[in-house]
């Protein structure tokens, strides 16, 4: 078969998969989202903002440092140092872009999150800086010329071709299920947080591309290491729990008990401000006691409105004023350092297909990752990508039988609801091998769950977290600490 289109499809539109659209220029690019443009995914929820060393007593080094930490040494080296190197110039680019940061004086305002050694956090709109962020690319996006957008529309198969990526089919509303050639596919697609019980992440982010990677061939690498963020707003509501930012705590609020006593002290030395990691432990240490953990950003001055609309939205949605009232908090599952394994450039094993953001792992993240780093790691590994695809300029012609992959039976509600249950309960942040184990015998026993793609993705994680054999990052088993 010959392939006359040499297209590039990038399917995915949050930071990952519009910033490497972007930097595709001037080679035409097919964008496919999930969601109406500037709409959809984690971007839009991200409240912190971008990590990058602006601060005149601050280094790429340090920030390196800080990031090899936060992800216990696990990370690779060259990844860590290119993002930390280019995060100014990222920061930069974006400005070109149209994102507003916010200002200090006469430099950008710098916030400071945990695992972090000083404040270099870049913000745009207090903490709506994913929002700034995706409404301000989304928008250069819309008037670049080489740029043809597929919105709202859902990447359902890839073709392969003598096992190389040739071609795609796209389900949009109300007109049935197309097929498209394809040379180059990006896949951008987000997280699988949503995949666990308590989350921060929205639905969208259920693993469907690592899905449809796998289906295709690719490796799966680190995925045992799933981020839980301490600091989700503890209400009852099915799907993604309120994020309250690291920020707050980076400004002074405490992490405290039912009585008021600050449940970090004495557990690290950063206290409140420790890695993700350590923090979500203690969180969950608490609530097996049945002792319920609160976030205390009463003594905060300033202007919450300014600084903090979207926390101060969230909490008025629950009636909770956080300027008068402490914020019941709970850890969920946040991030996904794991991902299809890629090289630095973003491509995985299968050739024509490419990950990037965060269904990648090229392991710049390591084994947990450093707060806001992930942004930066959508802008500057996008952009790199980007560049690598506006260069490919000759496709050989491709021969063989076509073979269209898909994800699978895909799990009914009630089965999600369960799968959901398990995978929160078994790969949680404190994990034992025993319940690991139980939950893959529950899996194989059930096919109703265990068949599904989203069944089968959480076997891949059960696997991966029973091969460790060491508590590492956000990897934490009982019976392997230490
Ligand atoms: C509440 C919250 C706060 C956060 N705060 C920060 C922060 O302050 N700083 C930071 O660095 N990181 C933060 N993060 C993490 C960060 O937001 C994400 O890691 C990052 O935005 C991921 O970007 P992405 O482009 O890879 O994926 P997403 O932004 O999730 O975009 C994925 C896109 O792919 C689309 N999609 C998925 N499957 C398909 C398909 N089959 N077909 C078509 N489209 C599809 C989705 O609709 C979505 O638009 C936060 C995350 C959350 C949840």
């Amino acid at each position: 078969m010959n392939l006359p289109a040499n297209r590039l499809v990038v399917v995915g539109t949050g930071v990952a998969g519009l910033v490497t659209a972007l930097s595709a220029a001037p080679r035409p690019v097919l964008l496919v989202g999930g969601s109406p443009p500037g709409s959809g995914g984690c971007t839009a929820l991200a409240q912190g903002g971008i990590a990058a060393a602006m601060a005149f007593d601050d280094s790429a080094a340090d920030h390196a440092r800080d990031t090899l930490a936060a992800g216990a040494h696990h990370n690779d080296h060259d990844a860590v140092h290119y993002l930390v190197g280019d995060a100014g110039r990222a920061v930069r680019w974006l400005q070109a872009q149209g994102v507003v940061f916010d200002r200090d004086g006469d430099g950008l305002q710098l916030g400071r999150e945990g695992g972090h050694g000083c404040s270099r956090i870049v913000h745009a709109g207090g903490d709506a800086s994913g929002q700034a962020l995706l409404q301000a690319l989304a928008d250069a996006a819309r008037r670049a010329p080489h740029i043809t957008w597929r919105a709202p529309a859902w990447l359902d198969a890839i073709r392969l071709c003598d096992g190389r990526v040739s071609g795609v089919a796209l389900i949009e509303a109300r007109t049935p299920p197309q097929e498209l050639e394809c040379a180059e596919l990006v896949l951008a697609t987000g997280g699988c947080g949503a995949l666990f019980a308590a989350t921060t992440n929205p639905a969208s982010a259920d693993g469907n591309g690592l899905a449809l990677a796998l289906a295709c061939g690719a490796r799966l690498r680190d995925a045992e290491f799933v981020q839980f963020h301490p600091t989700a707003m503890d209400v009852e509501q099915e799907g993604a729990l309120p994020l309250i930012t690291e920020a707050l705590r980076g400004a002074g609020a405490r992490l405290v008990d039912d009585q008021g006593r600050a449940v970090m002290d004495g557990h690290h030395a950063m206290g409140d401000l420790a890695p993700r990691d350590h923090v979500a432990r203690r969180v969950w240490e608490c609530q097996q006691t049945g002792t319920r953990v609160w976030l205390d950003a009463t003594p905060l001055k300033g202007d919450w409105a300014q600084r903090f609309p979207t926390v101060l939205a969230l909490c008025g949605r629950h009636g909770i004023d956080p300027r008068h009232q402490r914020i019941p908090v709970t850890p969920a599952a946040h991030f996904h350092m794991g991902g299809i394994a890629v090289g630095l450039d973003g491509s995985s094993d299968v050739p024509g297909l490419y990950a990037v953001g965060e269904v990648a792992c090229n392991g710049v993240h390591g084994a947990n990752r450093l707060a806001s780093n992930s942004l930066l790691e959508g802008v500057v590994f996008g952009r790199r990508l980007g560049r690598r695809l506006a260069d490919i300029r000759l496709h050989a012609p491709v021969h063989g039988h076509p073979r269209w992959v898909d994800r699978g039976q895909a799990a009914d509600m009630p089965a999600l609801r369960e799968l959901r249950r398990l995978a929160g309960s078994a790969l949680g942040p404190v994990r034992q091998r025993a319940r690991m184990r139980d939950a893959l015998d529950h899996l194989a026993v059930h096919p109703g769950l265990g068949h599904t793609w989203q069944g089968k993705l959480v076997v891949r994680f059960l696997q991966a977290a029973l091969q460790r054999r060491k508590s590492l990052g956000a990897h934490f088993c009982v019976d392997d600490a230490g």
